[in-house]
């Protein structure tokens, strides 16, 4: 269920009216909807217990990546979310929110030493590992500091997502993961290092994904992978499939979480009978953009309205820098103006203050707008405040987060100052 819908012709993010928002904080806003960030977690934890899981059968991993405000992370924190992290600083940020550590996956091809060892200080559950070079590395960290690191192995298991290049990660000519014919040996190595424990598998193949189809074809290969790894002496105690399931930005039809659970499960549960005489085996999972995705939205003003002999444009003033998507990917995000109009509507691509062509966040949308109006980019939760710069000097965006009739400032707007505070003349 959306939380960000009209009533009076005006759009509210639950019971808050956007427009009072951008009046007490300014725009560009992103705003996001507590209840819509619970639901989404709660879709995924809620299908893990109605599935037989309890605490220790099932933990959901949240994809820190996607939007790692403080807030957020408290929130889903306290909703018992897991973190998966893919830096040192994205640890920070859990632990200064007040996150579980003991409930921390670390991702990424390239830890380093300093990132593993403030991971082991704070003894994080596992360290899904991408290269024999990185096992190495972190079986000589630990070792320095007297501790063992639990390792699961990231494997590539070469499907195709039918997803965007860009955001395509399992596949043979990804940069990531273990090439699944490399798996035994590299599962052997890991087993021989004194400073590691071996304790799960894990595979991401991709992004945005609407069929579950891939991500079950993938678990096949990783159960298959799993047992191959048993008879050779390796028992495993997790399996983490991963995040990527996709959200509605247009007229996408994601598969319901459930539905995708449930499925996975029930193959998991075939496999455990029928192979492991029953034993469990603990599930992972690492969800970003389904969490947050469409629990935020991006609000800004219009600053001028251009007509042009072939098209018109709505300059705002939210640009790239602020939500990159556009013009990385070419991705589309729902444009709602913020308070209806009784006007005719104009064909406008929407577009941001900073110099390059290729900032803009819309084109070629249908628009009843005046400049000082409000326009609301919408399913813009995730991959948007994590990925904007402070291209062309201009302060990020301020962050607040509603809740019910209430709201408050989450991340404050940067002053330019701030910009070249570290800078020296
Ligand atoms: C980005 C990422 C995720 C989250 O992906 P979503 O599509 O946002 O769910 C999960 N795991 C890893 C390793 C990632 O890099």
């Amino acid at each position: 269920m959306s939380h960000f819908v009209y009533a009076n012709g005006k759009m509210h993010a639950e019971e808050v009216p956007l427009e009072r928002i951008a009046a007490e904080f300014g725009t560009p806003v992103y705003v996001y909807s507590s209840a819509s960030l619970t639901e989404n977690f709660l879709s995924y934890a809620n299908a893990c217990r109605a599935n037989g899981r309890g605490e220790q059968g099932a933990l959901v991993c949240y994809s820190v990546k996607s939007n790692s405000n403080l807030a957020v992370l408290s929130l889903l924190g306290k909703l018992g979310s897991g973190f998966d992290i893919v830096s040192g600083g994205e640890l920070e940020r859990v632990i200064a929110a007040g996150g579980n550590p003991h409930k921390v996956i670390f991702s990424g091809v390239g830890k380093t030493r300093d990132e593993m060892r403030l991971a082991l200080a704070y003894d994080i559950l596992c360290f899904n590992v991408e290269s024999i070079p990185e096992l190495h590395r972190l079986n000589d960290v630990a070792g320095s500091v007297g501790k063992r690191a639990r390792v699961s192995l990231r494997v590539n298991p070469d499907v195709d997502p039918k997803t965007h290049p860009y955001i395509s990660t399992g596949l043979k000519e990804n940069k990531f993961g273990i090439a699944f014919e490399d798996a035994l040996d590299t599962y052997r190595v890991a087993t021989s290092l004194p400073h590691l424990d071996v304790t799960g598998i894990d595979c991401h193949i991709g992004s945005q994904l609407l069929d579950d189809a891939p991500l079950l074809e993938a678990l096949d290969k990783v159960i298959e992978l799993a047992d191959r790894l048993h008879v050779a002496g390796i028992d495993l105690h997790h399996l983490d499939i991963g995040g990527g399931i996709g959200i509605t930005y247009d007229d996408e039809k994601p598969v319901a979480v459930g539905d995708y659970l449930s499925r996975l499960f029930a193959r998991i549960d075939g496999w455990r009978k029928e192979k492991h005489g029953g034993t469990p085996i603990t599930v992972m999972f690492e969800p970003g953009r389904s969490i947050v995705g469409n629990a935020g939205v991006l609000v800004t003003e219009v600053q001028y309205l251009k007509h042009g002999a072939s098209k018109n444009f709505a300059v705002v003033d939210a640009a790239m820098n602020d939500l990159m998507r556009p013009a990385m990917y070419e991705a589309w995000h729902g444009v709602l103006p913020v308070t209806q109009r009784e006007a005719s509507a104009r064909v406008y691509d929407v577009v941001g203050p900073v110099c390059e062509s290729g900032d803009w966040l819309a084109r070629e949308r249908a628009l009843a707008v005046e400049p000082g109006d409000l326009l609301a980019i919408m399913s813009a939760g995730a991959y948007g405040m994590t990925m904007a710069s402070n291209y062309n000097t201009r302060g990020r965006a301020a962050e607040v987060l509603v809740n019910g009739e209430q709201f408050r400032l989450i991340r404050r707007r940067e002053t330019p100052s701030e910009l070249f505070s570290l800078e020296n003349v």
